[in-house]
């Protein structure tokens, strides 16, 4: 454990004195020879996961060797920028599920109007211990709800889904990111999937209780939000996620509450 630690941080040392450093973190905006993997990489995912082509993480260029930022923060930053969103924060009401260290100090210093940071397991003093499946908030709270990556570790998601929907304002927006398969035609999981490694191999990852599908989609408009989703090519086609190190078939997973 001591030499794989040792052997990460040798590797982050060098990621960032390399004269060719052609990635880019748009959080802590250095550059870097390349991004860190998760584990052992893609190759080193679960077979089933790459069978179905799991779009998630960028697990070759994960972690960034400066600010330890991952993909997916780094990902989100942008998709926030590009929709104007970041720009417009201040107005907002936002309500932030598992905050992203780097990204939720972001978030902050624009000074939202308000800014409830939160966690069913929270560490950090200034986080709130929420359960996304009973948002203890009055209807129509927020402007803004991020839940990057939490839809997948929730036992029941349509009632965390009703619970986005019913706190956000009419034309509040939520931003939910999560892990799935486009191959999959149908969202599945099982009860006898009880055990880490079962749920590693069958939907990715130890704490995870399904595997979404390409029906994900409809899960989460029909609890009433409308989409507003949009690719990598559409919002950001000037960024080469090889270099940005993200996934570029990971889509914006913007939807917003209508009249
Ligand atoms: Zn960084």
């Amino acid at each position: 454990m001591r030499k794989i630690k040792l052997y990460k941080i040798l590797r982050a040392l060098t990621a960032r004195v390399s004269i060719f450093r052609k990635h880019y973190c748009v959080v802590c905006e250095h550059h870097a020879d390349t991004f860190l993997p998760y584990r052992s990489g893609w190759q080193g995912a679960p077979p089933l996961m790459r069978v179905l082509d799991l779009i998630g993480s960028n697990l070759d260029q994960f972690e960034c060797p400066w600010c330890s930022a991952h993909d997916r923060e780094r990902h989100l930053l942008m998709y926030m920028r590009a929709s104007g969103i970041f720009d417009n924060i201040q107005s907002m009401s936002v309500l932030h599920f598992a905050p992203e260290q780097r990204l939720s100090k972001l978030i902050f210093s624009q000074n939202p109007a308000r800014y409830i940071k939160c966690d069913l397991y929270p560490t950090a003093p200034d986080t709130e211990r929420i359960d996304i499946l009973a948002i203890p908030f009055m209807d129509k709270s927020f402007d803004l709800i991020i839940a990057n990556h939490i839809l997948e570790h929730v036992v029941d998601d349509t009632k965390a889904l009703q619970e986005v929907w019913r706190t956000l304002k009419v034309g509040g927006r939520a931003i939910l990111q999560t892990p799935y398969s486009q191959k999959l035609h149908h969202t599945w999981s099982d009860p006898g999937i009880d055990t880490d490694n079962a749920c590693l191999q069958a939907y990715g990852q130890e704490d995870h209780v399904r595997l979404f599908g390409r029906d994900i989609f409809e899960r989460i408009t029909s609890v009433g939000l409308e989409s507003c989703v949009s690719t990598h090519d559409q919002l950001l086609p000037q960024y080469d996620p090889k270099e940005y190190g993200v996934n570029g078939k990971e889509p914006f997973f913007l939807f917003k509450r209508p009249a």
